[in-house]
């Protein structure tokens, strides 16, 4: 017998007319690219949605085509994921920061019918029009006088004149939830990206389990910050979940550093931001330097990589913010695990309370995970054993684009992450399964070695690495740069984590270095630090 509740499908274009009906007067805010601060409202923004969506029609894009976006984060790239997804094509967002080979790679083996990009890459795209003969026109996401003077990008449109060209009079149609809604191509350290396609049933799905109070706890009384760019897995989702609660949004569009998020989030009152590492630390020095405090940040949610412990703590005891640290991949939507405490850890101690914040987190319900060993056998969840993390669910990838190979086994996912689990269900990632050290035919965890070495008040950022070693196989090596103005030599970096660590985890070698190497996600590439430091001689071989 079936239950009789109406068959509704998950359509993306309900948020936003969710967000127009109950939150109609709440503020979009953006940062423009070409100056100055844009504000308008959930009303405003589902009524371009609805203009373009005439628009795209009238270009002749039909259902499934997709549609490129080299943009940040700004009200129009919100209207595109509304419109493009809405009338049932692929809102295909590509990360600017990528060489241009691989832009154009990956336009090519999307079929980007139109790009829209904004005037910051002009540059960029003049370059890729030629090495993309398919796409049929490029959409400068200005209005006319912004419109880059040049004769190399063909079919140029300005986005402003192409939407307000059109009516609003537009009803969002249904169709199978199912329908691909968004991809995001993701670039692994060897080989050529590839593709992630979202549907609108799985966007749903993670933006209702996202928002819960212990996900991002996000509410119609919060204002939220995306630094995480919406070229990076959809900003974790956000743009969807804040239109879900009914959030004031604020896009930061390309003025990343301390100083212009510092103004920001005090201006808009901002209560909850998302970003990787490395923009926090920049912000935390602004902080520092300056002297400065946040007044209504409550909670930051920090992931794509490890948050050390050491800036969790300062967060929160030097600025009161929460830090939420979260998991996830491309291939995931890209959320996996956020770490907030059960009820039975608030009595804790704060030294307990440590142990279990510096963990990358619980599962949202939605997402089941796994440790196996080598041979794919379960290991117990017992925050020791550590093994290939393997996942499942709704908003989790089957499969690639265009790609005819399964990546999964036994139908669950392998993350490539080398991480424990434990009694609780709060995994820890020890390691990428292809930067595990192997010393000894003995794991050790990278991470955990950079965690502590961060945590030295002179280290700016640490990273691990292993480098061969004639009885070891392998040995740890540790490359730091130093915070400006700040010293400390190898003999002081190796007392401080001496007793913090097991003896045979210590680095053998510390070497300082002014910049490490970055993927375009802002990942440290250690794939690039294994190859420079290959031969490196360490004292002990
Ligand atoms: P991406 O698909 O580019 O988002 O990369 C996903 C990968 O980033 C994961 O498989 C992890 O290796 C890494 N990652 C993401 N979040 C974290 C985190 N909180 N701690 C450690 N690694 C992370």
């Amino acid at each position: 017998m079936l239950g009789q509740m109406m068959n509704m499908p998950l359509m993306i274009s309900s948020l936003i007319r969710h967000a127009d009906n109950y939150h109609g007067d709440t503020e979009i805010v953006s940062r423009l690219p070409e100056g100055g601060i844009h504000r308008y409202t959930y009303h405003d923004a589902h009524r371009r949605s609805r203009q373009l969506a005439n628009a795209l029609n009238a270009l002749g894009i039909k259902r499934g085509a997709r549609i490129g976006t080299l943009a940040w984060n700004t009200h129009r790239h919100f209207e595109i994921y509304f419109g493009v997804s809405g009338i049932g094509a692929v809102c295909h967002t590509i990360n600017p920061r990528l060489f241009p080979e691989q832009i154009a790679y990956i336009v090519n083996h999307a079929e980007d019918e139109y790009i829209f990009f904004d005037i910051t890459f002009a540059a960029l795209v003049e370059a890729l029009a030629p090495q993309c003969p398919r796409v049929k026109g490029w959409v400068a996401l200005c209005g006319r006088s912004h419109l880059p003077k040049t004769d190399k990008i063909p079919n140029l449109l300005a986005y402003d004149e192409l939407v307000d060209a059109h009516s609003d009079a537009y009803e969002w149609p249904e169709f199978d939830e199912n329908t691909a809604s968004s991809l995001c191509y993701t670039s692994g350290t060897t080989g050529n990206p590839k593709g992630v396609l979202y549907s609108h049933r799985s966007t749903l799905l993670h933006a209702f389990a996202s928002a819960l109070p212990d996900g991002l706890n996000l509410s119609a009384r919060d204002s939220v910050l995306p630094v995480v760019p919406m070229f990076h897995v959809n900003a974790w989702g956000l743009p969807y979940a804040v239109a879900l609660t009914g959030a004031k949004f604020v896009m930061p569009g390309a003025g990343l550093d301390g100083a212009s998020l510092c103004e920001l989030f005090e201006q808009e009152k901002v209560t909850v931001s998302a970003g990787v590492p490395t923009i926090w630390l920049g912000l935390l020095q602004h902080l520092q330097a300056n002297k400065l405090r946040l007044s209504t940040v409550k909670s930051l949610i920090i992931g794509g990589s490890a948050a050390p412990p050491a800036m969790i703590r300062a967060f929160d005891e030097q600025y009161g913010i929460t830090v939420l640290h979260a998991w996830g991949m491309t291939e995931m939507s890209p959320l996996g695990t956020v770490n907030t405490y059960k009820h039975k850890h608030l009595a804790l101690p704060a030294a307990e309370k440590d142990k279990i914040r510096v963990k990358q987190g619980r599962p949202l319900y939605g997402v089941d995970m796994k440790i196996v060993d080598g041979d794919g056998k379960p290991l117990p969840h017992d925050g020791k054993a550590f093994g290939d993390l393997l996942v499942r669910g709704p908003w989790i990838t089957s499969t690639y684009f265009k790609s005819t190979d399964s990546p999964l086994a036994d139908d669950w996912f392998p993350t490539g992450d080398v991480a424990t689990i434990d009694a609780d269900g709060y995994m820890q990632i020890t390691d990428r399964s292809k930067d595990v050290i192997k010393s000894g035919g003995e794991w050790i965890s990278s991470i955990d070695i950079e965690n502590l070495a961060i945590a030295h008040p002179a280290v700016m950022e640490a990273a691990v690495i292993g480098v061969a070693h004639p009885k070891w196989d392998e040995r740890p090596l540790l490359l730091v740069i130093k915070k400006k103005d700040m010293q400390v030599t190898r003999e002081e970096m190796l007392a401080f984590m001496r007793g913090k660590i097991a003896k045979w985890w210590m680095p053998d070698d510390v070497v300082f270095v002014d910049s490490l190497p970055h993927t375009a996600t802002g990942k440290l590439l250690k794939t690039k630090l294994r190859d420079e430091y290959q031969g490196y001689q360490l004292p002990s071989a």
